[in-house]
C-alpha cells in the first residue's frame, strides 16, 4: 500500500508519533496564539516569534464537537477518515482544531487525509519540546529522527572545516593561550569584567555573561558560526531563540544545559530515564551535561528556549554554535529589581526584552579580504597570523587598529563631503567623533579607562577631549572606572588630560 510504503521514510520515532493517543500529544500542545488581546499573548509583550502558548486539540466532525477521541491515535483517526471517503461518507470525516487554553483562539486544523508525511508534519507544528527525539546529533549516522532543519544545521557544524578548526587552531597552546588571557590584568579577564558590569545592570548578575567569538571558515558558505566560549562561573541568562534552527557542539570542556518550556517559566524542562535517548537515571534532572564532542539542536518547535553555563569539573568551556533562520526573537528575561521606600530589595517576574548579542571577537580561519564579514569584523585569511593559535591580545590590538582606521576613515570622508559648502555641519560632526554614548551612557573614554588603554585615552583626547570627563548614567567619569579596576597609569593620564577629573578619583 502506497501510505505504508511512504511511512517507511519517516524515522521510527516520527513514526511513532502517529501512534501516540492524542491525550499524551496534547501534553506538548503548544502554539502561538494569533489573538491580540489573548492574555497569554500579551505576557510576551512584543515578541511574537514562536511565542507559544498551551494549547489544546477539539476533534470535530463537520461543525460538531466529536466527543472521547483523547484516547485514539492521529493513525488511527487517519484510517478512519480513509475508509469513509472510500466508502463515500465525507460528511463522518474527523479534523483537528488547535484551540489557545486562555482564550479559545482556533490556532490551526489538521485534516488528517493525505497522507501519513503530511500529517505527520501537520501535526509536529502543534507539538513543542517532545522528548521521544533524540537531544544529541551523531555524526555519520543517520539521524532519522531529528528534525529536518536541525539536522541540516548540525550537519553543517560537522563540516570538515569545523573538525579541522578544532583539530589545527585549538591546540594545547591556544588552550593554554585562552587560559593565560582569563588571568587578571589580561584580554580576557577585562573583557568579562566589562561585560560582567553591563550583565549586572542588564540581568542583577555579573556572571551573567560569555565570550562571543565570530568564525570565518569559507566552507560555511553565508553561515556565519560562533565560537562561545565560557570560563567557569559564569552563563548565559535564559533566552529565547525564536523561530531559528541551530546547533551547539562542544569542543573544549563542558556545558551544563537547561531547556525551559517558555521564556516565562522559572522552572526548567526534567529529564529522566530514555527522555531525549539520553539514557538517564529514574529520578528527573534538570541539568543536562554536554561534553566535548556532544552535540545538540533546537528548532521552531524544540527546545528553543534555554541556559547555558560551564560546567564545574573545568577551567573553562568551548562550543560552537551554528543557527539558520534567525529571526529577532531572540529575547531574555530582564528582571525587576528596585527598592522599595524601607530600601528593602523587592523582586519581580521580570519584563520580557529582545536583543541580539554582539561578538566580541572575529577569529577568521579562511575567508578571503574581499569577504563582507572580513571588511567589517575580521581579517583577510591570507595574513599570517590568522590560522595560529588564538592570541586574544593580538586581536584587541588588531580590532583597536582598525577601529582607529574606520573612525580616520569616517572623518576623512566626512570631511570631503562638507568641505565647501556644508562646513559648518562638518566641524560639528567631527566634533562628535568619540563622544556617542551607549545605553549605560558610556562613551569610548568609559570602555578605555575601565580596560587601562593608555594609547586610546590619548587617541580619545585628541579626537573628542570634552569626553574624557564625560559622565556615565551613574555619574561615574572614566577615571572613577580606572581608579576602581586599579589601572594607575590610566588613572594619572586622566588626571592630566581633563583637568577636570575629580580629585577624589584615586586608587584605593
Ligand atoms: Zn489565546
Ligand atoms: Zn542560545
Amino acid at each position: 500500500m502506497a501510505a505504508q510504503a511512504g511511512a517507511d521514510l519517516l524515522g521510527a520515532e516520527k513514526r511513532r508519533l502517529l501512534d501516540r493517543t492524542f491525550e499524551e500529544l496534547q501534553e506538548m500542545c503548544r502554539h502561538p496564539c494569533d489573538n491580540l488581546d489573548c492574555d497569554e499573548r500579551l505576557k510576551f509583550g512584543d515578541v511574537t516569534d514562536n511565542a507559544r502558548v498551551k494549547c489544546s486539540f477539539v476533534c470535530l466532525q463537520k461543525k460538531k464537537v466529536a466527543r472521547d477521541f483523547l484516547k485514539q491515535t492521529p493513525r488511527q483517526i487517519f484510517e478512519f477518515n480513509h475508509q469513509n471517503i472510500q466508502d463515500g461518507k465525507k460528511s463522518k470525516i474527523l479534523h483537528i482544531s488547535i484551540q489557545c487554553d486562555a482564550c479559545g483562539e482556533e490556532g490551526g486544523r489538521i485534516k488528517l487525509q493525505d497522507t501519513v508525511e503530511k500529517l505527520y508534519l501537520d501535526l509536529r507544528q502543534y507539538l513543542a519540546n517532545d522528548k521521544a527525539q533524540p537531544l544529541l546529533y551523531r555524526p555519520g549516522k543517520p539521524n532519522e529522527d531529528i528534525p529536518d532543519d536541525a539536522k541540516a544545521v548540525c550537519e553543517l557544524t560537522h563540516r570538515p572545516c569545523v573538525d579541522d578548526f578544532a583539530k589545527n587552531c585549538l591546540t594545547s597552546e591556544a588552550l593554554q593561550s585562552i587560559r593565560q588571557s582569563l588571568q587578571p590584568e589580561h584580554e580576557l579577564y577585562n573583557k568579562l569584567r566589562a561585560k560582567g558590569v553591563k550583565a549586572q545592570e542588564k540581568f542583577g548578575d555579573k556572571t551573567m555573561t560569555y565570550i562571543r567569538i565570530g568564525l570565518g571558515l569559507l566552507e560555511l558558505g553565508q553561515y556565519t558560526a560562533v565560537l562561545e566560549l565560557w570560563p567557569k562561573g559564569y552563563k548565559s541568562p535564559k533566552h529565547h531563540h525564536g523561530g531559528c534552527a541551530g546547533s551547539v557542539r562542544v569542543l573544549y570542556g563542558a556545558l551544563n544545559c537547561q531547556l525551559f518550556d517558555s521564556i516565562l517559566d522559572d522552572e526548567p524542562i526534567k529529564f529522566k530515564g530514555n527522555d531525549g535517548q539520553l539514557g538517564l537515571p529514574n529520578e528527573g534532572q534538570s541539568v543536562l551535561k554536554l561534553t566535548t564532542g556532544d552535540t545538540t539542536w533546537l528548532n521552531r518547535q524544540n527546545w528553543w528556549v534555554h541556559q547555558v553555563q560551564c560546567h564545574d569539573d573545568f577551567d573553562f568551556a568551548l562550543s560552537v554554535h551554528l543557527y539558520k533562520s534567525c529571526s529577532d526573537a531572540f529575547a531574555f528575561m530582564k528582571p525587576i529589581t528596585g527598592h522599595t521606600e524601607a530600601l528593602t530589595k523587592v523582586e519581580g517576574a521580570g519584563t520580557l526584552e529582545k536583543g541580539m548579542p554582539n561578538n566580541d571577537y572575529f577569529w577568521n580561519v579562511s575567508l578571503p579580504a574581499s569577504d563582507k564579514r572580513v571588511e567589517e569584523i575580521g581579517r583577510p585569511a591570507d595574513n599570517a597570523q590568522s590560522a595560529g593559535p588564538l592570541d586574544f591580545e593580538l586581536l584587541e590590538e588588531q580590532k583597536e587598529a582598525q577601529d582607529k582606521l574606520l573612525h580616520t576613515r569616517v572623518l576623512l570622508t566626512r570631511k570631503r563631503e562638507g568641505e565647501e559648502e556644508r562646513g559648518g555641519e562638518r566641524r560639528r560632526e567631527e566634533e562628535r567623533g568619540g563622544s556617542s554614548k551607549d545605553d549605560d551612557g558610556w562613551v569610548p573614554a568609559h570602555y578605555a579607562a575601565f580596560n587601562g588603554h593608555k594609547e586610546a585615552l590619548q587617541l580619545l583626547h585628541d579626537l573628542a577631549p570634552e569626553t574624557l570627563s564625560s559622565k556615565g548614567n551613574d555619574g561615574w567619569v572614566p577615571a572613577h572606572w580606572a581608579a576602581e579596576n586599579g589601572h594607575a597609569e590610566a588613572l594619572q593620564l586622566l588626571h592630566d588630560l581633563a583637568p577636570e577629573t575629580p580629585a577624589h578619583c584615586t586608587l584605593r
